[in-house]
């Protein structure tokens, strides 16, 4: 398995001094020539502390050098005499000259398409036609479907013996990233860290090494993750892999940023993957893409989590037992009354996993219409928030995403409105601790956050596709570390 950091630097200085300061996990390094303002080959390749892929893409490559075919070819060639490890390049090169010349180096032929997946096998065929050492065709992957065109690419490459890297950008790609050497892809890149990828979708190396845990990745990995719409900053993927390292399980969890269902369901039919978390928006849209239902999620009419079981894909809702462990371990609820801010699809569990607990729910919500339809759905009571100070209630559970970041600074009701001797529980978990949660405490109420039913909504799903059970505080330390980095 070989990880190459791709460096980006304006000047031949600061790139070696980049790559001074990479850690030694990194196998390879690509210097991307064409961004070096002061390109100095010799120095560069003679002071170079990895083995070095040189690449001085041209413009009508997505690259920046402009200069022509001639100088082209003069640069690689130098590069090659200083002792550069791999040249990559493109095919309007006479690619024969680099293999004359080459010495112990490697030639990787590559092809890029910033638009869209052409016909993969059929650019292969083209490329394999002139000799090279290594093949690569990175190309805009628009669709999972195109995703699975890349794996696809990938076994064709293995079964012929041909060396290839194959790598689908933007954001769908980055399971062929994370994935693809262990399905044979000759090598994988990384960034440097944050925003300084080299290519969309592009992970660091940090996220790959220490998130994804790829070292570890092969053909008996199990493969689970997210799908919604956005995922970028879910804290999901480093809460799934941890749990995993911790109980030593070969297990990979992904985040999918997913529009339409259908194509992904090709993708995790092709990886043969596990389950699923599913959040917003396709906790609904979801049960269409399932063979069986859990009761619970039958009744909640949305699933957050798929697990597959004898090959079929079953939908369940963790949201509702995360939701009651933790109120259950603070307060006795049978015979409770409760109050529910908010009719989106967190309220919809919450009221189902109080009524199962024997609490009386009423729900109000800013958009009457939408409550009443949820409390008319679920059999619960319903009225506006302005009614809250009149109502008689233990709890008081916040299911709106008032507070949450980044409007930091609101709260679902005014604190006035608050009960002293309730219990508040909000269920925004970003930031862990929100206005309401210290309003309430100031004023004599007793507070749960959100945190504590997401890592145990978490913990029920990594239980469910692999029947151990992550423990709690170690997922709590994790987010409530990761959140206060924020
Ligand atoms: P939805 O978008 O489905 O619903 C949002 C709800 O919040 C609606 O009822 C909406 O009212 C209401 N709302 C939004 N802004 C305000 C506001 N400023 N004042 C009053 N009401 C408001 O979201 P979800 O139900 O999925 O999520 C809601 C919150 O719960 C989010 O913060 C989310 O992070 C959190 N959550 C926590 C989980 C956990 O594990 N702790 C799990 C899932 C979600 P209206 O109908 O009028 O638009």
């Amino acid at each position: 398995m070989r990880i190459c950091v791709s460096l980006r630097a304006d000047t031949t200085h600061e790139l070696l001094s980049r790559m001074e300061s990479l850690p030694r996990e990194v196998d390879l390094v690509e210097i991307r020539a064409d961004l070096v303002r002061d390109l100095n080959i010799p120095s560069l390749l003679k002071n170079k502390k990895f083995p070095v892929i040189f690449t001085l893409r041209p413009l009508h490559e997505g690259g920046h050098f402009e200069g022509s075919v001639e100088k082209r070819h003069r640069a690689h060639l130098e590069a090659l005499e200083y002792g550069a490890d791999y040249l990559d390049v493109e095919g309007d090169l006479d690619l024969g000259l680099f293999q004359r010349n080459k010495r112990q180096a490697r030639i990787i032929y590559s092809y890029h398409n910033f638009e869209k997946t052409p016909d993969l096998r059929r650019q292969l065929q083209i490329m394999v036609s002139t000799p090279a050492d290594i093949y690569k065709i990175a190309a805009f992957g628009a669709s999972y479907a195109d995703v699975v065109e890349f794996f696809e690419l990938l076994e064709r490459a293995r079964q012929a013996k041909k060396n290839v890297i194959a790598i689908a950008m933007g954001a769908k790609g980055l399971c062929t990233r994370v994935l693809g050497p262990a399905r044979g892809s000759f090598l994988t890149y990384a960034a440097e860290e944050g925003d300084r990828a080299t290519a969309p979708g592009q992970p660091t190396l940090r996220e790959l090494l220490h998130v994804y845990r790829i070292r570890y990745i092969d053909s008996a990995t199990t493969l689970v993750g997210l799908i919604g719409n956005p995922v970028g900053h879910s804290l999901s993927p480093l809460l799934h892999n941890r749990a995993a390292q911790h109980l030593g399980l070969n297990l990979c969890y992904l985040p999918f940023s997913v529009e339409e269902l259908e194509p992904f369901f090709r993708l995790f039919d092709y990886l043969g993957m596990k389950g699923l978390s599913v959040t917003l928006p396709h906790k609904q849209a979801v049960l269409a893409y399932v063979d069986e239902l859990d009761p619970l999620a039958s009744r909640v009419g949305a699933a957050n989590t798929v697990a597959v079981r004898d090959g079929k894909r079953v939908g369940y809702n963790t949201d509702v037992e995360g939701f009651l462990r933790p109120l259950s371990e603070r307060m006795s609820l049978e015979g409770c009354r409760a109050v529910v801010l908010g009719a989106g699809g967190v309220a919809r569990a919450a009221v189902v996993a109080l009524q199962q607990a024997g609490v009386a729910v009423t729900l109000l919500n800013r958009t009457f219409r939408r409550g009443r339809e949820l409390a008319q759905a679920l059999g619960a009571d319903v009225g506006d928030p302005e009614q809250l100070p009149g109502l008689s209630y233990d709890l008081l559970i916040n299911a709106t995403s008032a507070g949450m970041h980044p409007q930091v600074n609101e709260s679902p009701i005014p604190v006035r409105d608050l009960c002293p001797g309730t219990l508040v529980y909000d269920l925004v978990y970003n930031p862990p601790e929100t206005l309401l949660l210290r309003e309430a405490r100031s004023r004599g109420c007793a507070v749960l956050g959100g945190v504590e039913m997401f890592v145990h909504q978490a913990a029920l799903q990594f239980e469910l596709w692999t029947g151990q059970r992550p423990p709690v505080e170690m997922l709590r330390d994790l987010v409530l570390d990761e959140l206060g980095k924020a």
